[in-house]
């Protein structure tokens, strides 16, 4: 079923996306990346995918912006006709006291980590329904379960798109489409590597002892998860095996939550 499949990641230029997008290549599903990067790396992405011999699209489009999102859609039917698997995986963080929070920082945040997994999941939900099968997946996070201190906007965003998936999930709950979250712990990325740098800046300690502070704070197991173990859950979740599967917010997050 997988080689009739074609998939959408969001933010599939770099980490998780990425790590996901390969993934589901490896099945055999055709896939459209979306992100920033420069030239070199977008095209790095797109080899990487094209090494599973499956076809590959990319679209550009600035998921802050919803007009760029149904730009993305078009791009996606032209490029592939329809979209079984939609991967909402696009996202940002800003760390900031509540205070001092830029307003601009909240609303891109709001912006791309929640309103675009809404815009993307109205455009192609449809469709989804039409042919009866459907995947849409969340990317939120532990914060989209518990909170940690200075991240308003990151954990608003996430609550808020493990409750998008629930609506959608029960919106669909008769029909062959499916809508779940994945929650992850840390996962080493670009977006957590920076997060370790500011820690070690401002406490003069080095890059590695930040990145085991940063560990023994939220997640027991103390190893980070790899974009590899979050792709084979969301190739679990593509499967008719996970049918059944529908509103979870299903943590992977080194045992995060469970404390
Ligand atoms: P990353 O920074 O490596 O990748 C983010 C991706 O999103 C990149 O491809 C980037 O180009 C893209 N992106 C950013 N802004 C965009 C925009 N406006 N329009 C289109 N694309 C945009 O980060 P990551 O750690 O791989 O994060 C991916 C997702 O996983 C995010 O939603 C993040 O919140 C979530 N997450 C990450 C962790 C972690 O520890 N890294 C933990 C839990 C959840």
């Amino acid at each position: 079923k997988f080689n009739e499949m074609n998939a959408l990641v969001t933010g599939s230029t770099s980490g998780i996306g990425l790590g996901v997008a390969q993934r589901l290549a490896a099945q055999g599903c055709n896939i459209m990346l979306n992100g920033f990067g420069t030239a070199e790396q977008i095209a790095e992405a797109k080899k990487a995918i094209e090494a599973h011999g499956v076809k590959v699209a990319y679209s550009g489009a600035d998921l802050s912006k919803p007009d760029e999102i149904e730009t993305m859609a078009k791009e996606a039917q032209a490029a592939f006709g329809h979209i079984d698997v939609l991967v909402n995986n696009a996202g940002i963080q800003h760390v900031s006291p509540i205070e001092s929070f830029s307003v601009d920082k909240w609303n891109a945040v709001i912006a791309i980590n929640l309103s675009a997994a809404f815009h993307t999941t109205r455009l192609f939900l449809p469709a989804m329904k039409e042919r009866n099968w459907g995947r849409i997946i969340n990317i939120a996070s532990a914060h989209g379960l518990v909170a940690s201190a200075n991240k308003s906007a990151y954990v608003a965003a996430k609550h808020g798109i493990v409750g998008l998936t629930k609506v959608v999930a029960l919106e669909t709950a008769q029909t062959g489409v499916t809508c779940n979250a994945i929650c992850p712990g840390w996962v080493l990325t670009p977006l957590v590597q920076a997060q370790i740098d500011k820690r070690a800046a401002a406490e003069g300690i080095s890059v590695d002892k930040a990145k085991i502070e940063l560990l023994a704070e939220k997640q027991p197991s103390l190893e980070f998860v790899t974009p590899e173990q979050l792709g084979g859950l969301a190739v679990f979740l593509c499967s008719d095996d996970a049918a059944q599967v529908r509103g979870a917010a299903w943590n992977m997050d080194g045992g995060w939550v469970a404390q």
